[in-house]
């Protein structure tokens, strides 16, 4: 695949087979080394190499809402790396809606679950979760309008029983989406539930 020939932030020119100028990428560095603030609820374990704030916000959103599905490999590269370690079996992605999914032709989520799942060596299973309906957007929601908006929003679609299951998502908010998943899953006799998020957006009433 040819990356483009300009650098994706600021647009300088660049020599192919490079995402960024190196400027840019000096901007690119994991803000927490894998730690995180708030762990969502049913989540045993829990890693998010990056905050949400520029540039990687702006890199999200590009692989998200802009068709570039370039971004998924460079933005999964850390997130990897600090997984690599992890004695999952398993590792599954969060279903987007069907609206989502018609807009994009792709799951960022599972885009960014399928290279990680290659780096760390372990099973992708990328039918692994289903939504059962289309919910209200999360965004501009307070923590509980959004743990009921999700609660009951996904479902499981394969054996996970004594199962260690890691779920992976593009970003993070409240964590009320993984603390639903991860209910799932556990519900569903998985052992236990890592989360795997690329960045971390505190919630308002997060910080303390
Ligand atoms: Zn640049």
């Amino acid at each position: 695949m040819r990356l483009p020939r300009s650098c994706c932030l600021c647009g300088a020119a660049l020599d192919e087979g490079v995402l960024m100028c190196a400027p840019c990428q000096s901007g690119v560095t994991p803000q927490r080394g894998g730690a995180i603030g708030v762990r969502p609820q049913c989540v045993d374990e829990w890693c998010a190499p990056y905050d949400y704030v520029y540039p990687v916000d702006v890199l999200i959103r590009r692989l998200k809402y802009h068709g570039a599905l370039y971004l998924a490999a460079p933005l999964s590269y850390e997130l990897a790396r600090c997984c690599k370690d992890s004695a999952v079996d398993g590792i599954v992605a969060i279903p987007q809606s069907t609206t989502a999914w018609r807009r994009r032709g792709y799951n960022p989520a599972l885009e960014i679950a399928r290279r990680v799942a290659r780096a760390v060596g372990r099973p992708l299973w990328a039918q692994g979760l289903r939504r059962t309906r289309d919910a209200r957007v999360q965004a501009g929601l307070g923590r509980v309008a959004r743990q009921r908006n999700v609660g009951d929003l996904f479902a499981c679609n394969m054996n996970v029983q004594g199962l260690w299951v890691a779920v992976v998502d593009d970003v993070s908010t409240s964590g009320a989406t993984l603390s639903a998943v991860a209910n799932v899953l556990k519900e569903q006799g998985a052992r236990r539930v890592s989360a795997w998020v690329l960045a971390h957006t505190p919630a308002p009433d997060e910080s303390i």
